[in-house]
């Protein structure tokens, strides 16, 4: 049990509920945890830890919802995100303050959040396009074969701190749209803006049933890997709990997907627009101070970039530090006293390992906010594999820069690193630029662009070590994720037609 762990609900602050078949419900549970406002340590709210019968309440309600919502019309389906689109937009500025109060980001990022969030949406209320199986006419004689998308049942999403919005509307939309229904696990760090989207999404319609909500840690998640009746399990967060959920959950032969933890790097060659370059690195370095899966904190700088390192200080430094509510932040508090400690021993670390320190964003004065977890944006030079610096996500605002001499040697240096999530190259050149696209081992690939996270007309599709399972969230490849393929093969015989007699062979005839 950590610092913020509580035995009990005291009266005085909110409780985040249950949701069990359609009802906000108070957990029995005796162990709940504050959720804290990372810029003030203000209790908002505590959050429970949820019993193994609330789980089983809640996997028997999904299961029963599902008998008639795989009926349900998808005319139905996708009116329901037509309108829940709406409610979010109508609320958006009330959902950006929750999230900015409980996680820390900037208003405009938390604005961000929910936006990537609600593009989600809006590619689920188009279902009737996406969920549509294939034919074949005459595969045979009078025969056709033709292919249904089904939703498989009762599915999960188990979700991180660091986008409380956007990555719960990745999940709970697509696998609803699909025909599923959907059990949600947020994170215990930051459960209410997500609580109040699913509170928008039965005020859309969605039925009692078909989305439910539980919350916990590591229990509930073990839980939901070992459920018989949960089919389907999207799970995104650090690597080790997602290789732990991957397996544990595989185990039981559902089908999962895991989004983790990442280490991505930016080329900047010499010919780079420079003043872009460096304003979209700081962006991407320090923005969401640093906790972002896609977040850049390895700069390779190729050659005469190597230059731009006093470019690159100076552009850090004109980030400004505060608490994300105020109007004109830059870089808000990371999201608890233990992260802040965390990035801070990274720091110290990187110092110990022979990193050069050119920009040391600890302890700064942030008037107003002086218990908040903030770090400043923090540069390190002569950054090399086998510093912990470089080898271990810091998931802070830390810019760790490496030095190569060419674009070839950049390119093996990035594939050298396990992970696979994001990359990007800043140039001017095309044909470098197409280089960097064929020859490097990353799901998602930036040109000119920090941050490369796809829209959902496409999906999500980190590699290597940052990905478990073959289908990435949202877009395509999630249709294919959140439903089952059957293949019908028909033959409608002629009344009257006669038979060519027994076919005692394989072949369609
Ligand atoms: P986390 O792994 O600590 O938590 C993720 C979820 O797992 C939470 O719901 C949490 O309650 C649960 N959990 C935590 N410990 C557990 C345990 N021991 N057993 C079972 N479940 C457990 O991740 P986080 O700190 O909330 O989020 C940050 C991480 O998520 C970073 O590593 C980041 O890169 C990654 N992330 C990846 C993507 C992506 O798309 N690849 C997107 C966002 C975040």
């Amino acid at each position: 049990m950590n610092n913020a762990m509580q035995q009990a609900a005291p009266s005085t602050i909110p409780t985040v509920k249950l949701l069990i078949d359609g009802q906000f419900v108070e957990s029995v549970s005796k162990e709940w945890r504050d959720v804290v406002n990372p810029a003030t340590q203000e209790v908002l709210a505590r959050v429970p830890f949820a019993t193994s019968d609330e789980i089983n309440a809640i996997v028997a309600s999904a299961k029963t919802a599902f008998k008639t919502w795989r009926k349900t019309p998808i005319g139905v389906r996708a009116r329901i995100f037509l309108k829940y689109q709406q409610l979010i937009r109508e609320n958006m500025q009330e959902l950006a303050a929750l999230l900015t109060a409980e996680q820390g980001k900037t208003l405009a990022d938390a604005e961000g959040d929910i936006f990537r969030g609600l593009e989600v949406v809006e590619h689920a209320a188009n279902i009737g396009n996406l969920q549509m199986g294939e034919i074949a006419n005459n595969v045979a004689n009078g025969v056709d074969t033709y292919t249904l998308q089904q939703g498989l049942g009762v599915c999960a999403g188990i979700t991180p701190f660091n986008f409380p919005a956007m990555i719960p509307l990745w999940m709970f939309p697509m696998a609803i749209a699909c025909g599923n229904t959907f059990v949600l696990k947020p994170s215990e760090q930051d459960p209410m803006v997500t609580m109040r989207l699913v509170e928008l999404a039965l005020e859309a319609g969605i039925p009692p049933g078909v989305l439910n909500v539980v919350h916990g840690g590591e229990a509930i998640v073990n839980a939901i890997c070992d459920h018989p009746d949960i089919k389907a399990i999207s799970f995104v967060g650090s690597t080790k709990v997602g290789t732990h959920v991957y397996q544990r959950a595989t185990l039981t032969g559902k089908r999962v997907q895991c989004m983790m933890g990442a280490k991505n790097h930016a080329i900047v060659l010499p010919d780079a627009n420079k003043e872009q370059t460096l304003n979209n690195i700081a962006g991407a370095a320090f923005g969401a101070a640093g906790q972002r899966c896609m977040a850049l904190p390895v700069t390779v700088l190729v050659g005469a970039a190597n230059d731009w390192i006093p470019d690159f200080i100076a552009k850090a430094k004109t980030l400004k530090i505060n608490g994300g509510a105020e109007a004109g932040t830059d870089v808000g508090p990371v999201i608890s006293c233990a992260a802040r400690e965390r990035v801070e021993s990274f720091i110290v670390s990187g110092i110990e390992s022979g990193a050069k320190l050119e920009l040391d964003g600890r302890n700064p004065d942030v008037p107003g906010y002086k218990d908040g977890n903030f770090v400043g944006p923090t540069i390190f030079s002569g950054v090399k594999p086998g510093m912990k610096i470089y080898d271990l996500e810091i998931f802070g605002p830390v810019l760790c820069i490496v030095s190569v001499a060419t674009l070839d040697e950049a390119i093996e240096f990035i594939n050298d690193n396990p992970n696979g999530n994001g990359t990007a190259i800043f140039t001017q050149s095309g044909a470098a630029a197409r280089r960097f696209q064929e020859e490097i081992d990353v799901g998602q690939i930036g040109i000119n662009v920090p941050i490369p996270v796809p829209v959902p007309l496409f999906s999500f599709s980190g590699s290597r070590a940052s990905k478990l399972g073959d289908l990435g969230p949202y877009g395509k490849q999630v249709i294919l994720f959140y439903t089952q393929t059957k293949t019908i093969t028909a033959r409608w015989f002629e009344d009257g037609a006669v038979t060519g007699g027994v076919n005692t062979t394989i072949s369609l005839k």
